[in-house]
């Protein structure tokens, strides 16, 4: 009988058709893609924690750094700015320009910054903001539902809250501006250029392009970090024939946190926050790697701990819970990365009798890291 590690519902009661990604979409997709089948239900899947993966990339420093990245060439960036906090300067020797929104893109084998074109609509939520990339913007149809349900979102937008921002081959040259306003007005904004400012980019490199961000980790991004730790516990145990022990009475604190049951402190849950390497590698060269590291393993009172970071930004450790009895052997544990820029997953663990050559992961429960 399937049931679900979260709700506990079984397929009498709800639907089990959908796959449950290990990490969400937003981390990007890989060519072995982890997912949970018949083990997590369609309504927690689709009702909870949909929205709540969308909040993560909208609010969190991960998600901005995911929408930076823009793999699948979005139109569209969404910052919620509730928990987050971001400030740019593209050293374009003007605060007017701070406004900008940073694109990292891969040229000559190397991540660099670039400045796309684009529409910046403020007062997203109550203290975010939209880009709109010009470019992709033009490919839409305008009479599809893309391009009408992002003009239904601007429905209320005012000029003032509108900046554009546009590349050209000089100061005498707006063609590309004005094609610009004319997809603002095709969107129904009824905008009035106000300031009109004009800088070299050649300026930008002697300054480079400065990030920062501060983020506070609130209950919403909480959960999605503890659900992605459960997640990976999960479908290592699955991949182990070992389903029945997520049902276990010592989850069943973190599986109501994750399904927002009952409300805990942040700091339960996420007991640590680092930015020290885990990888080997990573300590030899003293430096963090692209790409989204999951691990489990157990802290010296026997309670299961998972470390996790994503975009090789700050490590976070959840706590799952006490380790069940069966579990406490000297090889529990597991470890994987994934690379969302070359779409693969590397297995991590040292224990060599395990360790087989390719890059195919390896999930179970007792693959000590
Ligand atoms: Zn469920």
């Amino acid at each position: 009988m399937k049931r679900c590690i979260y709700c506990g519902k079984n397929e009498k009661e709800v639907t089990f058709d959908r796959k449950e990604h290990v990490l969400p979409r937003l981390m990007g997709s890989f060519s072995d893609n982890l997912t949970i089948i018949d083990y997590v239900c369609d309504d927690c899947n689709s009702k909870v924690f949909s929205p709540l993966e969308t909040k993560f990339k909208e609010d969190t420093e991960e998600g901005i750094f995911y929408q930076m990245f823009n793999l699948k060439n979005s139109f569209q960036i969404r910052i919620r700015g509730d928990n987050i906090k971001t400030s740019f300067s593209p050293g374009l020797g003007d605060d007017f320009f701070n406004e900008i929104f940073p694109f990292f893109k891969q040229e000559e084998g190397e991540w660099k910054i670039f400045i796309l074109p684009q529409i910046k609509i403020k007062r997203y939520g109550n203290n975010g903001y939209l880009i709109l990339l010009v470019d992709e913007l033009k490919k839409l149809t305008r009479d599809k539902k893309k391009f009408l349900d992002i003009k239904e979102l601007l429905r209320n937008v005012q000029s003032k809250d509108v900046s554009i921002f546009t590349g050209s081959d000089g100061e005498h040259d707006d063609k590309p501006l004005k094609e610009a306003i004319q997809l603002v007005s095709d969107l129904g904004v009824d905008y009035k250029e106000g300031k009109r400012k004009f800088a070299l980019t050649a300026s930008r490199s002697k300054n480079g392009f400065g990030i920062s961000m501060s983020c506070n980790i609130g209950n919403e991004a909480s959960r999605v970090i503890a659900k992605i730790a459960f997640n990976y516990f999960s479908y290592c145990a699955i991949e182990d024939k070992r389903g029945s022990i997520l049902f276990h009475k010592n989850f069943s604190k973190i599986r109501s946190y994750i399904l927002g049951k009952i409300d805990l402190p942040v700091e339960e849950i996420i007991v640590e926050i680092k930015n020290e390497p885990i990888i080997y590698d990573e300590k030899m060269v003293g430096a963090r790697w692209l790409g989204h590291t999951i691990t489990f393993s157990l802290d010296d009172k026997n309670n299961i701990i998972s470390e996790i970071s994503f975009f090789g930004k700050r490590i976070y450790t959840v706590m799952l819970g006490p380790a069940p009895q069966e579990l406490i052997k000297r090889e529990f544990g597991c470890g994987h990365f994934f690379d969302p820029i070359g779409n693969k997953i590397f297995g991590l663990t040292q224990n060599f009798t395990k360790h087989k050559s390719g890059d195919k992961a390896e999930p179970g429960l007792f693959n000590r890291i």
